[in-house]
């Protein structure tokens, strides 16, 4: 796609990638640098942290960043943060793909809570729960209680515990592969981010199959940006149409 702005993309998701896709040379697809950094797109790829917003705001002044779009996780709530924060001191317009949650049906049993703290409290009557939440129960495997045996489904190889399994994989995950999961291990109870799309949704359509509680992490709070879009579709539609008003301009 031909812009006018130089685009700087925070990515790190799926989607992210579909949008990095249709950048030009010019353009910058930022990454975390904790996943797979991809080696075929048209932009240039950027990986690791700016050193906070201060240092972001540095980024798009240097860069000559004309759009920020914010395509990160919907938990990643500090780069966002430090996204909106930077483009104000940078003059520079911050759009955001914002994923919407998924909703609970009717027949869902799900448990809201909002921190670590909540959710081992919540967690007490449990012995087999499946965490499909990230990293984060890995720091806390020398502390799962005696009559608990843990699934910690993330990205981070681990060596495990004797009564901790870690499943490194990377979704999207099936529904044929989740059903063969949740019979094999006998799991109580999923521990879930409220991540949105389809790429991980799977496990909520086998919990409720199962009957299974789900303990759910709320989403962080996001701050406002100048244009928020639900779907790819959208922002690059508004992108390209924003485009080629400046172009004309
Ligand atoms: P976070 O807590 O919001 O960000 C922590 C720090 O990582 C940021 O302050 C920034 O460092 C750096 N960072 C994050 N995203 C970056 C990006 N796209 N480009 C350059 N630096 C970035 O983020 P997180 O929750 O650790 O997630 C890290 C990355 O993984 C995100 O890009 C996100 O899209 C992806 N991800 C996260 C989740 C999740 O559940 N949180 C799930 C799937 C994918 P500086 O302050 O030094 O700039």
């Amino acid at each position: 796609m031909t812009a006018a702005w130089r685009v700087l993309l925070l990515g790190g998701t799926g989607e992210a990638l579909r949008i990095a896709r249709r950048l030009g040379p010019a353009d910058v697809y930022s990454l975390a640098g904790l996943g797979k950094v991809p080696d075929d797109l048209a932009c240039a790829v950027r990986v690791g942290g700016f050193g906070g917003s201060a240092g972001l705001a540095r980024y798009l002044a240097e860069q000559r960043i004309g759009l920020v779009i914010d395509a990160t996780h919907p938990y990643a709530a500090q780069i966002s943060a430090n996204a909106v924060a930077a483009c104000g001191v940078a003059q520079v317009p911050c759009w955001a793909l914002r994923r919407p949650g998924w909703q609970p049906q009717h027949d869902d049993d799900w448990r809201m809570v909002g921190d670590w703290a909540e959710l081992v409290a919540a967690l007490a009557p449990f012995e087999r729960p499946l965490f499909t939440l990230g990293r984060e129960p890995l720091a806390h495997l020398d502390e799962i209680p005696v009559h608990q045996f843990w699934t910690v489904r993330c990205l981070d190889a681990h060596e495990g515990r004797p009564r901790a399994r870690i499943l490194a994989t990377r979704g999207p995950f099936s529904l044929e592969s989740e059903r063969a999961l949740f019979a094999d291990a006998a799991f109580d109870v999923v521990i879930s981010k409220n991540s949105g799309g389809g790429a991980t949704q799977a496990k909520l359509d086998v919990a409720r199959e199962r009957g299974l509680p789900v303990l759910m992490l709320r989403r962080p709070m996001l701050p406002p940006v100048e244009r928020e879009f639900d779907d790819v579709a959208a922002l690059l539609d508004a992108w390209s149409s924003a485009s080629s008003q400046s172009i004309t301009e």
